[in-house]
């Protein structure tokens, strides 16, 4: 079932964004969403590539449709994952905005995490409507080695911190780059990441 589709209103829906730019999507993001599904009970976890990060300038950021499909790939691994148009478009890409386009599609007693690392989070209070954000949803945090983890007031935070997970995009495209090759890519998205000459 997806959120576009929902049919069953006699239960409640728990379900994750997990927003990032996802470039490219990497093992320990779709660990981390596998563990906060088992953990949390979550019935979904949406993965949402950011068209237009609003902390990344447009030129540094491979284009979006090339980050979702490799979302797509990664996400075929968990029946409970899903990839998301959510924040496709023109316009920036800020968190409440999705939240609030995701709650409409929703019935009222269905329950909305955020997923997102520690590093991200210590970002927060400079989000867009950061204090909405923070009283939207619950917050499901995950460790990031070289990251403490700090809740702003009133945040409703659930630590998940049995990861350590040492992978990032960036250090990924960088050995791309250099070595044309990385570790902690999903094999599929590796071999779309050479079928499209991305990364180079
Ligand atoms: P980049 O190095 O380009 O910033 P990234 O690996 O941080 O890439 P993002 O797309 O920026 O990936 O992150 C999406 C979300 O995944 C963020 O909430 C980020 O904190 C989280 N995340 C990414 N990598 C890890 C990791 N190794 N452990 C925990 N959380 C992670
Ligand atoms: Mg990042």
């Amino acid at each position: 079932m997806t959120c576009a589709q929902r049919v069953r209103y006699d239960s409640v829906l728990r379900l994750a964004i997990f927003g990032g730019t996802f470039d490219p999507i990497h093992t320990a993001h779709t660990r981390a969403a596998r563990e906060a599904a088992d953990r949390f009970a979550l019935d979904k976890v949406l993965f949402v590539p950011a068209a237009h990060p609003p902390h990344k300038s447009d030129g540094q950021t491979t284009p979006f449709e090339h980050r979702y499909r490799m979302v797509e790939i990664a996400c075929r691994e968990d029946a409970r994952f899903e990839p998301s148009r959510l924040e496709e478009g023109s316009e920036r890409s800020y968190t409440i905005l999705t939240i609030e386009r995701l709650r409409a599609r929703l019935a009222p007693g269905d329950e909305i995490y955020f997923l997102i690392g520690a590093d991200a989070f210590a970002e927060i209070g400079s989000w867009h409507r950061s204090a909405d954000v923070l009283r939207a949803v619950d917050f499901i945090v995950v460790s990031r080695p070289g990251y403490e983890l700090k809740i702003p007031e009133g945040a409703r935070v659930h630590r998940l911190e049995t990861l350590a997970l040492p992978l990032s995009s960036s250090e990924i495209r960088r050995q791309l780059e250099t070595e044309g090759t990385a570790e902690g890519l999903h094999p599929e998205v590796l071999a779309y990441i050479r079928a499209e000459g991305l990364y180079r």
